[in-house]
């Protein structure tokens, strides 16, 4: 593999998108987005700052209010040209998501830019659907209650997910009428500026969505802080998410935050073990594992122990590593050095804990060697205690923990500061209800992991965030419930 030029980027994506206009920082700062799979730079970028988003909120103010007037239908159709040209655009923003966060682009094709239109489409939708109500109070009053939007939105996503993220906050912000300003992650903002761009191209009305990038937290921070953003929606680590929520809660802005996760999969005894292996694989080593919802723990029960270890085992080891590029590839390189160092530590850790290492652990000896690639990983016998099994890793590394019965697979999935994933296979429907019921996750899936619409709520618990993207509970956070009464 060679270093990626600026030319193989299949998108021009150097500039912010403020209004109507490409541009650059106002202080005229810049920072490399790099390409994980080579080391190499990738693209120069602005690295905005408080006065590009004083820019930005500025015109997210002014289309707000012309856009919250045009009809339901109008919205929805501005918003299914969207969805239009993403859709026309599809395989280069996938190809720009594999360069930028070294996912496979079979992946970024399939899941990222898939979801992102099927979103957006279903989005749109709702600008016609979102209700007020009529409540009976008393024979002389007609007591009604409108949605109207909250205004300008702050939308901070991260590098993981970064085009999907963006589309699951964009789609029913714009929708409800209002406007929205999206601040990427550093590490993979380009998916980020293609969109803004692209909407442009598809007739949004220029300020409606903006795009600031910066090269840490400038641009987040004073984004949050801005007294014309009302309402905060955020993804990331619990770690920012906490400053956020604060900072928010100061100005007493409302904020969503959804977070971080340690979900576990578990099996019972009765499970359908070839469909358990399939949803353990694909729940930790699907986007090398930097998935919110990784199955991350994978809780057996003692008597399938052998068999699912086996399974996890055998099928990490013949998974194809390599150039996200390549068609055939399963599992890409780590963001980062920092992150794959810090995907290190925690393995470290795992020896240390005495866990067992049943395959992986160590840089691949066949990859190339200045990106940022690590062998899927799989410990046995890890301690429901240990560091591995509480700490999101945020890479391919997998923790097997057996149990005797479900009420210890249950007291074993809850024992976790995290609740935003969590997974049963078994062929009782008592067992499962019993477990969806028991644990302590905002998503549950049952003999299934993972499995999203954009109509279904999704968010977390505990540690994991509060707020909900997603379906009709998604529009609550983006609009705000008015009261009427009309006495007759
Ligand atoms: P992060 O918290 O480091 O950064 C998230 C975003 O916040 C980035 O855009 C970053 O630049 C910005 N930011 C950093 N400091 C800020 C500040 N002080 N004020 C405002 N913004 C600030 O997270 P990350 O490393 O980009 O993403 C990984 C994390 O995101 C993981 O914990 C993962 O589980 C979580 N995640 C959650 C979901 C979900 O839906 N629950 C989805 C994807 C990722």
């Amino acid at each position: 593999m060679t270093g990626t030029s600026h030319a193989d980027i299949p998108m021009l994506v150097d500039r912010i998108v403020i209004g109507d206009e490409l541009a650059d920082a106002a202080g005229g700062e810049v920072f490399d987005t790099l390409n994980p799979a080579t080391g190499q730079p990738l693209a120069t970028l602005p690295a905005g700052t408080a006065q590009d988003v004083d820019r930005a909120v500025a015109a997210a103010r002014d289309a707000q209010h012309a856009w919250a007037r045009r009809s339901p239908a109008t919205r929805e159709r501005v918003l299914l040209a969207l969805a239009e040209r993403v859709e026309s655009a599809a395989d280069d923003l996938a190809r720009l998501e594999s360069l930028d966060v070294g996912k496979p682009v079979s992946q970024a094709r399939a899941i990222d830019v898939a979801m992102a239109i099927d979103g957006l489409r279903y989005h749109a939708g709702m600008a016609s659907k979102v209700e007020g109500r009529t409540i009976p109070t008393s024979r002389r009053y007609l007591t009604i209650t409108r949605r109207e939007p909250v205004g300008v939105i702050a939308g901070i996503v991260p590098w993981n997910f970064g085009l999907l993220s963006m589309t699951a906050k964009l789609g029913p912000a714009l929708a409800a009428g209002n406007a929205i300003v999206i601040k990427p992650s550093p590490l993979a903002p380009l998916s980020s500026l293609a969109l803004g761009r692209l909407a442009l191209e598809a007739g949004l009305p220029p300020g409606l969505l903006s795009v600031v990038t910066d090269d840490g937290s400038a641009a987040g921070e004073a984004l949050v802080r801005h007294p014309a953003i009302s309402h905060v929606s955020f993804t990331g680590s619990p770690e920012v998410g906490r400053k956020v929520a604060a900072a928010a809660g100061e100005q007493l802005k409302t904020c969503i935050t959804e977070l971080g996760g340690k979900s576990a999969l578990v099996v019972l005894d009765d499970a359908d073990l070839q469909a358990a292996a399939q949803a353990a694989f694909l729940g930790i080593f699907i986007n090398q594992g930097e998935m919110c919802t990784a199955s991350s723990r994978l809780l057996v029960s003692a008597q399938v122990h052998d068999h699912m270890l086996d399974a996890a085992a055998v099928a990490a080891r013949s998974l194809k590593i390599g150039d996200p590029a390549d068609a055939s590839t399963v599992l890409g390189p780590l963001i980062s050095a920092p992150h794959r160092e810090r995907v290190e530590r925690f393995v470290e850790s795992g020896r240390q804990s005495g866990a067992e290492l049943a395959c992986g652990g160590a840089r691949p000896p066949n990859a190339p060697d200045r990106g940022f690639f690590f062998e899927p990983t799989v410990f046995d016998r890890v301690r429901p205690d240990a560091e591995i099994a509480r700490e999101e890793i945020f890479g391919p590394v997998l923790s097997v923990i057996p149990f005797q019965d479900e009420e210890e697979a249950l007291r074993i999935a809850n024992a976790t500061r995290y609740g935003l994933g969590a997974g049963v296979f078994t062929r009782s429907i008592d067992r499962a209800l019993r477990f969806a019921e028991g644990v302590e996750s905002g998503n549950v899936w049952v003999n299934a992991y993972n499995l999203l619409h954009p109509a279904v709520p999704f968010g977390g618990m505990k540690h994991s965030g509060f707020g909900r993207e997603g379906g009709f509970s998604g529009m609550v956070h983006v609009t705000r419930e008015k009261s009427i009464w009309l006495a007759g």
